[in-house]
């Protein structure tokens, strides 16, 4: 590979990186497997140390994944909704270096006795697949609770610890240190992970896509209280306090143990490479019968002197190595394939499977992406298929095991026309998909869009799939705006609906009307516009009228809207069928501009536009509103017309040299505040300022 080549891999490779820790750590909603993650960073890894020159400190083989909302890639500025207090971490919380090749794990006890010279041992751990938690005991007693955060800040979330039945919040024994920090992870088992998405797809909501990311979103809720109903356990490994002096991390974790606090019980001391490769073989296949997900072992040098002689990287212990195992995969027989079609019109084939056991639960359905998937794999139905757990919620085929084919077998035909309306299917240009292009009279399309609609980030009304069905088949909704036309008389027309059930429904439908324009603009659906979009959007343009007018150039102007949004939204409402939808809806009485409301405090900021970059004392939002409520406008990229950028910490390095480069004035958080009038209590600090961060 050639140097520019190179860098443009590099350039792409932390493009997908940045998304995807987006999705994982943000969102909780991974759409990539760990493996393909962890690969694709290794890939980064290589290219960056042959091209060093090409490695920028915001690569994201320089820091943490984060889930907060520092900026992560390119779109950083339009990433604000943490809702919880921010405080800093008194050691950085770091990663770990990880591997997937016994090699590499014998490369790491080679380094280490290079290093070390002398006897030493390892403490091999089970790597927990949960999510990190750091706690603070101050004289005995629970002080905070603190997620990993971007490994410098962490949210608090001490009212939410303080749920979880393994965490003590008060300690036992006696010997603990006056304050001392312990860390660990939070799980969800296995059983309260099927109980909560089962409960979740009953309430028509997403399940999660497993339990790492059902314990990490479950951490982060702002009711404790639902929390508590979660079931999350916690179990600790890891004291960083220098407060502390033991020799070995074994006796750490004793001595935790011994003040109450949940340290597992499955480690073990060992001596040699071999014994460790027994260690991780062991629990390779024992790990199956386990009640909460491991996804690897994590091997330590035991000796406190010797890690702090080996010491960290920017990222990662030098005295530790995480070996990943395999994502677990079954292989089982594909019964026939469906061809489902979704509420955009998209088809994906869907194998149904002999029910097989993988990862904790029983799988019968698995994804085969689209029509080239199937063909590569060359995949007939009688086959036995290789499934996979990816980040998505349905598990995938990765490949078929030739060597069982049997006589008999059929080659499915992916079908031309529309299984559920007939219509020819289209295949656009630069799409994997095909798609039926019947959008407003395909039933499997118009029923998706209804109850997408209804959802509860759309218009939050209660009801079911299964009554959207029913109203569909009796002719009663067709389009969003036919439920507001709904009478009682109607509803109890439906099988099993009495007049409390009608007079719920209308209610929640009265209610609808309260949703404010963002959601609606959601709810209507119109292809490409998620949530996010929707927001800005509603925000930019304050009315559904100045959207449907707004020339191409205008959308564009919107944060993260691109081409082809824009395009989506100009076609969505040039269509004379929406255009009538809409109308019927403002008839309703549903929300279809922004409340207007005089929310400017002050024009301290008049005529000021501002650029915010890192974090703050307050959320990132509520930054922004600050700035325009006092007059100001926010703009996420600096250019010649920027008065300030507004710095919090880790402000993005890109940012700070294009200010430099523009001569753009960089101001603090303390700066701002001084600008502004009564020294907006919103934007006092959370954290004492000028706090000394030490890495060991
Ligand atoms: P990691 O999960 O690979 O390993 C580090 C973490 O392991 C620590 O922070 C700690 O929380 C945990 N851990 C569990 N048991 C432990 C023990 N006994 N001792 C010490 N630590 C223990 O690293 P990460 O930085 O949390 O996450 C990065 C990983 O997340 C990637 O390697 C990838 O697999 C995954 N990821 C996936 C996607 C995706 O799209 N699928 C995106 C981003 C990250």
């Amino acid at each position: 590979m050639g140097r520019s080549e190179a860098q443009q891999r590099i350039e792409e490779l932390k493009a997908v990186l940045w998304e995807n820790s987006r999705k994982y750590y943000v969102d909780n909603a991974p759409t990539m497997s760990d493996m393909e993650y962890d690969f694709l960073m290794h890939e980064l890894e290589d290219l960056e140390n042959r091209y060093p020159e090409y490695r920028t400190p915001d690569s994201p083989t320089q820091r943490v994944g984060s889930d907060i909302d520092v900026p992560i890639g390119p779109n950083a500025e339009t990433q604000a909704r943490h809702e919880f207090r921010k405080f800093p971490h008194r050691y950085p919380m770091l990663s770990l270096g990880n591997t997937y090749n016994i090699g590499e794990v014998e490369e790491f006890a080679d380094r280490a006795e290079k290093t070390i010279g002398g006897s030493f041992s390892y403490c091999c751990e089970l790597k927990f697949d949960g999510t990190a938690i750091c706690l603070t005991y101050k004289s005995g007693k629970l002080q905070r609770a603190l997620t990993r955060g971007d490994g410098v800040y962490g949210d608090d979330v001490t009212e939410n610890a303080l749920r979880i039945k393994s965490i003590p919040p008060v300690l036992k024994g006696s010997g603990y240190p006056d304050e001392f920090e312990i860390r660990g992870e939070v799980l969800m088992p296995y059983e309260s992970f099927d109980r909560l998405n089962r409960e979740r797809e009953d309430n028509e909501e997403q399940p999660f896509a497993n339990p790492r990311n059902a314990a990490s979103g479950s951490l982060k809720l702002l009711d404790p209280e639902e929390v508590s109903r979660r079931g999350l356990i916690c179990t600790l490994y890891h004291i960083p306090s220098d407060n502390v002096s033991f020799e070995t991390h074994d006796e750490a974790l004793r001595a935790a143990e011994s003040w109450g606090l949940p340290i597992s019980d499955k480690r073990k001391i060992c001596n040699n490479i071999e014994e460790i490769e027994d260690f991780i073989s062991y629990w390779d296949t024992e790990r199956r019968k386990l009640p909460f997900a491991t996804d690897g072992i994590v091997i330590k040098i035991n000796e406190m002197t010797y890690q702090r002689l080996l010491g960290y990287t920017a990222k990662s212990p030098r005295w530790a190595v995480a070996y990943k195992f395999k994502a677990e995969e079954a292989l089982t027989r594909v019964l026939s394939i469906d061809y489902q079609v979704g509420r955009t019109g998209a088809v994906t084939p869907v194998a149904n499977l002999d029910p097989v056991l993988l990862a904790g639960t029983v799988v019968k359905r698995a994804t085969l992406n689209n029509a080239d998937f199937m063909k590569d794999l060359d995949i007939r139905i009688g086959d036995w298929a290789y499934v996979i757990k990816g980040g998505e919620i349905i598990p995938k085929i990765i490949g078929i095991e030739e060597s069982k084919r049997t006589p008999g077998t059929i080659e499915p035909v992916f079908p031309k026309v529309c299984p559920d309306c007939g219509r020819e299917l289209v295949r656009p240009e630069g799409e994997a998909k095909w798609f039926c292009p019947n959008t407003d009279g395909c039933p499997t399309q118009i029923k998706g869009k209804l109850v997408h609609f209804l959802g509860r980030k759309a218009m939050n009304i209660i009801a079911g799939d299964a009554t959207v069905e029913q109203m569909y088949n009796l002719g009663l909704v067709r389009t969003p705006a036919d439920f507001y036309d709904l009478s009682k008389g109607q509803l109890m027309m439906m099988e099993g609906w009495k007049e409390r059930s009608a007079e719920r429904f209308l209610s929640s439908i009265a209610d609808s009307k309260k949703v404010t324009f963002d959601h609606v603009l959601f709810a209507i659906g119109i292809r490409y516009v998620g949530e996010q979009t929707a927001k800005d959007l509603a925000k930019h343009f304050g009315s559904i009228d100045a959207i449907a007018s707004a020339t191409k150039e205008e959308l564009l102007e919107v944060p993260d809207v691109g081409e082809v949004i824009a395009e989506s939204i100009i076609a969505y409402f040039n269509d004379t069928v929406h255009q009538a939808e809409i109308e019927r809806l403002r008839a309703s009485g549903v929300q279809l501009s922004m409340e207007k409301t005089d929310q400017t405090a002050s024009d301290a900021l008049k005529g000021a536009i501002i650029v915010i970059s890192g974090n703050f004392s307050i959320p990132r939002d509520e930054m922004k509103a600050l700035i325009e409520k006092h007059g100001g406008k926010n703009s996420s990229s600096i250019s010649s017309k920027t008065t300030y950028l507004l710095a919090g910490s880790k402000p993005g390095p890109e940012k700070i040299k294009k200010a430099a480069e523009l001569a753009v004035k960089v101001i603090s958080e303390e700066d701002f505040i001084e600008m502004i009038p009564d020294k907006e209590p919103a934007a006092k600090q959370t954290y004492k300022q000028g706090e000394q961060l030490s890495l060991f």
